[in-house]
């Protein structure tokens, strides 16, 4: 499939009408760049993980803009395209110019995706129909609650009851993928079963459910944490526990971040399937595979099956945003003299092969596969073939590295 992505540039919580109570952007701090796989080899720092990390750019891009960049990618696109994507830092329904910009792009007449919105720029529910006539045909939108006034309270929108019935009349004409940051204590329980019902009412495609976070071991990577002061957050089982049952009572998929998705049975559906695993290439050299809390014990197991390896996890759950400060946690001493980070942390190479040769012996730190599995976010739209390819090309990968980089056996 041929996509034109269409970047609106724009900044968190400045081009979204203010910051939502739980936004994972608010009160980022000036922190160091932390390093990342696109670093130069000699400097901790780049362009990714300096300011697109914290979606640091400088506004809305004008329209004109847009409309150039629009033009230079179609150049390269010789054969047409299948799917225009909306995205930005800021929040489209935000963007000033949202009406000419929607007819420029229902102009190309390829369907149209909004990668995501809070519906917080919506202030007149005729956009909808407007959206539907230009062509749009897919759109994540965040809902929160389906309580106006928990809407105005916690994502600051002025116009919540306008939000809600354009969401409404989309999900009646086009799939509609809502997402909900959990609140413990606001809009959990009884209200989040009535949006639940809402939305299953309204017709929408699925709901995404967002463990809220407020520390840096679950996420906040930027010098933010916490969020909010005080406000408890629940545990990762307790969590998925919630979408098992909640899923089970409403027709919409429900699926949940960091777990998981009921219905593929994701992340890591591979560990349910032991004649695929048994595809997998055998383990046969050792080395340290660093990861999340929440993954480790799902990777160890898979390893397991196909012949054992070192598995050891950091403080931080979610291994894509461990960062250097994880890994000082560790005694180098434990490790093989092969170690393996996850190919997306936010770790650069150099400073991690020093820490973690701290004790004298030289390590050699490699990273590992982007993705060995899909989150909730990814499998939305994914069957669990699709994800079980995803696994099985992640681990395969992983399984190769060890074997071509490890301590033969
Ligand atoms: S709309 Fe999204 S990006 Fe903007 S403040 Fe809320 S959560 Fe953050």
């Amino acid at each position: 499939m041929v996509q034109l992505t269409v970047d609106l540039g724009g900044r968190p919580g400045a081009d979204c009408r203010g910051f939502c109570e739980y936004c994972y952007f608010r009160h980022v701090g000036d922190v160091a760049p932390l390093g990342c796989r696109y670093c130069p080899p000699f400097r901790v720092g780049c362009d990714y993980c300096s300011r697109g990390v914290k979606e640091q750019y400088s506004g809305f891009k004008p329209l004109s803009t847009v409309a150039d960049d629009i033009l230079a990618s179609l150049q390269m696109i010789p054969d047409g395209i299948d799917r225009v994507t909306i995205s930005g830092g800021g929040d489209p329904s935000c963007y000033p110019e949202f009406r000419d910009l929607i007819e420029l792009l229902g102009s190309m007449e390829a369907p149209l995706h909004i990668g995501y919105t809070s519906g917080k720029g919506f202030d007149d529910p005729a956009i909808a129909d407007f959206l539907i006539e230009n062509g749009l045909t897919e759109v994540s939108y965040t809902i929160f609650s389906a309580d106006p006034a928990l809407r105005r309270r916690y994502m600051h929108d002025p116009t919540p009851e306008a939000s809600l019935a354009v969401m409404k009349r989309l999900c009646e004409e086009i799939d509609v993928y809502a997402a909900a940051v959990v609140l413990p204590g606001v809009n959990d329980g009884a209200d989040l079963e009535q949006t639940c019902a809402w939305l299953d009412e309204a017709g929408a495609k699925g709901l995404i459910l967002m463990r809220f976070a407020n520390a840096t071991e679950q996420g906040l990577i930027l010098g933010n944490a916490p969020l909010i002061p005080g406000r408890q957050v629940e545990s990762v089982e307790a969590f998925r526990r919630r979408v098992t049952d909640l899923s089970g009572r409403y027709s919409l998929k429900i699926s949940g971040t960091p777990l998981w998705d009921p219905e593929i049975g994701s992340p890591f559906a591979i560990l349910g399937e032991p004649d695929l695993m048994e595809k997998l290439p055998a383990v046969r050299a050792q080395a340290s595979v660093i990861t999340g809390s929440v993954a480790a014990p799902y990777i160890r197991r898979v390893l397991d099956a196909r012949g054992g390896c070192d598995v050891v996890p950091v403080a931080k759950e979610i291994a894509c945003l461990i960062t250097l400060d994880d890994l000082k946690s560790l005694d180098p001493a434990d490790l093989e003299e092969t170690v393996i980070i996850p190919g997306r942390c936010f770790v650069h190479d150099r400073q991690a092969s020093e820490l973690l040769s701290g004790d004298g012996t030289i390590r050699t730190v490699l990273r590992g596969p982007d993705m060995l599995t899909a989150d909730a976010e990814t499998s939305m739209g994914m069957n669990r073939n699709d994800v079980l390819q995803m696994e099985m090309e992640g681990f395969s990968a992983l399984i190769h590295c060890i074997n071509q980089n490890g301590r033969k056996k």
